[in-house]
């Protein structure tokens, strides 16, 4: 991969206007798949879940999924669409070995939703509303894996397997009008808008929502135009990028990529572009113009949809509050500051802190196991925080039991890292293992007194005011109970033991 010339962010933002576009994929999380009675399930054996009308056998006749589309009904109404009372689908024609059909069945002209808009906000507290064209039904493709390669990309590879469990799993493409004024935050805004999203598909139930499974998937569009000109620049589309924090370095990156070239003269190519994580830079896909010729036509074998004007008040009435009126409530609830809850927010946490929150620990201490300790170990693993193996349940448990006083914080870490393996609860490692404080004072005093029996001054060195002296047995206390002794509570029996002789 060619090394790209990158242009200092700072500099190219002063040269140049920022317009990206973003196009969000949805897989919805129906029972069966988009035209046919599969099962949706992630995660089964490879091509177990198909039939004649997913893998496309002659003669075989799709119909669509109710469910399906009263999702997409429910995703276009938070978005603030409007609802086409008559959509037909489409034969998006093109091959690829995933693509048992030969062509996609997608809505072309007549989107079921349209025209919406979806305010986010910013690390920084600024605020933007995006506007939003359309959002469409479509079909997932199926799931090609290529082998012998050294990057799991088709270049290199030696053979290629495909797995058709995905094909016909019902998508909804959420497609943004241009966005501009982000400015510098154009790459957080990108991601910002993101997560609304998923926020949004969560909080209605109609997906999964877990970006590293595909769940949802961006496309992200960027061009650059110089200050002033009306005409938009060339954009490139950054394909199918599965995590927050990769949209937008993606964003910035297409961003100091395209400053580079067009200060040298030289002209951006319309194209697919691909993220890589492990290099932190995109790289060339195919050319893509804007009159990709697909041969829509209207889809010959699915009669149109048309929703009643009752369902889909029925589905307005379901819609749950929206993201912004959630934070604000939750924010409150819980008491939190301003930046308190931006930390919250940015670190994707707002589900966990709820789920712990509803378990029975108190906010601030969801709040600092989860922004703290939490966050640290999945920094330690390169992993985000949201993709660790705890339950708000076991964190509120573990938060419990400090409060107890029953863990001291050394030890609840100790016992965190036990749960992260997989031990069980916090409450089940703690009897298991034993690692439970030992706040019985008689063999914390027999702890005192082995230490003084080495150490015989400290006792006259803490009655003459010499406090730090104490600090030695304490050390000496905690090493003999193996750090389960409270260091607080060893610290007033010398004290008193001191004063008593
Ligand atoms: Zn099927």
């Amino acid at each position: 991969m060619a090394k790209d010339e990158l242009m200092n962010y700072e500099k190219a933002l002063e040269m140049f206007e920022v317009v990206i576009g973003l196009e969000v994929h949805v897989e919805l999380n129906t029972k069966t798949k988009m035209f046919c009675g599969c099962r949706n399930e992630f995660g089964d054996e490879p091509n177990t879940n198909v039939c004649p009308i997913c893998i496309a056998l002659p003669g075989a006749l799709p119909a669509v999924n109710r469910t399906a589309v009263e999702s997409s009904i429910s995703i276009g109404l938070a978005l603030g669409c409007e609802i086409a009372p008559n959509g037909r689908f489409a034969r998006k024609n093109y091959f690829y070995p995933d693509l048992a059909k030969n062509f996609q069945t997608s809505q072309y002209d007549e989107p079921i939703a349209f025209n919406g808009e979806l305010t986010v906000e910013l690390p920084s507290g600024s605020v933007h509303t995006v506007q939003i064209e359309r959002a469409h039904m479509e079909e997932d493709a199926g799931k090609l894996t290529h082998i012998g390669g050294s990057t799991g990309r088709i270049q290199g590879a030696e053979y290629s397997l495909v797995d058709y469990n995905r094909a016909g799993v019902p998508l909804v493409e959420i497609v943004t009008r241009p966005v501009y004024g982000a400015g510098a935050e154009a790459p957080e805004l990108a991601a910002a808008y993101v997560r609304s999203i998923r926020e949004i598909v969560k909080g209605l139930g109609v997906s999964d929502a877990r970006m590293e499974r595909g769940n949802v998937r961006c496309d992200a569009n960027v061009s650059l135009r110089p200050h002033g000109q009306e005409k938009l620049g060339t954009r490139t589309e950054t394909k199918n990028v599965n995590s927050l924090r990769s949209i937008e370095r993606a964003v910035r990156y297409e961003i100091q990529r395209q400053a580079a070239l067009l200060a040298k003269g030289t002209a951006i190519v319309q194209e697919t572009r691909h993220w890589h994580e492990d290099k932190g830079a995109t790289s060339a896909g195919r050319p893509k113009s804007d009159a990709d010729d697909y041969r829509y036509f209207p889809e010959p074998d699915l009669v149109p949809v048309q929703p009643s004007k009752e369902l889909i008040e029925s589905l307005r009435a379901k819609l749950p509050e929206k993201p912004a009126d959630r934070r604000k409530r939750v924010q409150a609830e819980w008491g939190f500051a301003d930046l308190e809850f931006r930390d919250v927010v940015n670190a994707d946490l707002l589900d966990q802190i709820e789920e712990t929150v509803k378990a029975g620990a108190k906010p601030q201490a969801a709040r600092k196991w989860w922004t703290g300790e939490l966050a640290r170990i999945a920094n330690s693993q390169d992993k985000d925080v949201t993709e660790l193996e705890i339950s708000g349940a076991y964190v509120a448990e573990l938060a419990q039991l400090v409060d107890a006083g029953k863990l001291n914080d050394r030890l609840a870490r100790e016992v965190l890292t036990y749960v992260l393996n997989g031990e069980g609860s916090p409450a089940e490692i703690v009897a298991a293992r034993g690692l439970e404080v030992v706040s019985d004072d008689g063999a914390l005093i027999a702890a005192i007194d082995a230490a003084l029996a080495k150490q015989p001054d400290v006792l006259d060195a803490i009655r003459e005011g010499r406090m730090q002296a104490a600090g030695a047995v304490i050390g000496a206390v905690m090493q003999a109970m193996k750090g389960s002794a409270d260091a607080g509570r060893v610290r007033e029996l010398l004290i008193e033991k001191a004063n008593a002789s």
